[in-house]
């Protein structure tokens, strides 16, 4: 990848950590009256916007955009800075545009309750200074509080509200993975077994169990090779599995034998000799 390609995966990753772990700390633990919907993408106008987290309740629809920003932050004369003075896309301003987009939708499906809007910080390394209380932000202080908060909306729901539910998860839009990707086809990618928790390529192989040099991650081998084949599977959706692609893929470190063993074990074989495949 490039640095710059680099850069964005790396900020998609750590937001996608972010919003998994606002849903573990406030929205899977909810005991409320509340339809939770997580990451909806939708088209307004023919404009596109994201929540990650949309709740409804009976009046209202609460809105969260879960941010893992790192660092300290400030505001200033409504501006959003990181503290080195150089300006950022302001996470509020984004909400607004995305709220009112999401308003706009929600009114034309009929519903005319409130909505409210927060942007969320989850990670515990993050500082703002000089923000007014009045902004809608939830700091990782307040999380536990917030879903106390949440679990205090008792009212129930009725069909039509699951029905709105429905109708909004219809209008999800699909991304294709593929839109994003970086160009890549098999030879030109790197072959090996990596650690399973860090990637490492860095292995040590000692009775069959792997231990990365990086984390101290332990696998099997027949772990580690199933681990191989949903790789291939994931990013050559169209290969046929065969114990030569496995090996390859593998870099070349089990042998054949050891491969198709735990082909045959996990997978149905077709064809014979050469022309084995497996799914
Ligand atoms: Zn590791």
């Amino acid at each position: 990848m490039t640095e710059q390609e680099k850069r964005y995966f790396e900020g998609k990753k750590k937001g996608f950590e972010g919003e998994v772990f606002f849903d573990q700390v406030v929205t899977e633990p909810l005991e409320c009256e509340g339809l939770v919907i997580n990451d909806l993408l939708l088209k307004f106008n023919n404009t596109y916007f994201q929540i990650d987290t949309t709740i409804i309740f009976k009046d209202t629809i609460k809105l969260f955009d879960v941010k893992n920003f790192q660092g300290e932050y400030y505001y200033e004369e409504g501006r959003f800075y990181a503290i080195n003075g150089s300006e950022r896309d302001d996470p509020l301003v984004q909400l607004e545009r995305c709220v009112s987009h999401f308003r706009q939708l929600l009114y034309s499906l009929g519903y005319k309750g409130t909505i409210e809007a927060y942007v969320v910080h989850v990670n515990p390394e993050f500082t703002l200074f000089q923000v007014p209380r009045t902004y809608p932000i939830i700091f990782p202080s307040q999380l536990n509080s917030l879903r106390k908060k949440l679990n205090n909306n008792q009212l129930k729901l009725n069909d039509w509200h699951r029905r709105l539910a429905d109708k909004l998860i219809s209008l999800h839009i699909v991304e294709s993975p593929y839109d994003l990707s970086p160009a890549y086809d098999f030879d030109s990618l790197r072959k090996g077994n990596n650690c399973g928790r860090c990637q490492s390529f860095s292995i040590t192989l000692n009775d069959r169990i792997l231990t990365c040099n990086n984390c101290g991650h332990q696998e099997t081998v027949e772990s580690a090779i199933l681990r191989g084949i949903g790789e291939i599977k994931l990013l050559f959706p169209e290969m046929k599995i065969t114990v030569n692609v496995v090996y390859e893929w593998c870099g070349g470190v089990w042998s054949k034998w050891v491969i198709r063993n735990v082909l045959k074990k996990h997978f149905k074989a077709t064809g014979y000799g050469k022309w084995c495949f497996y799914e």
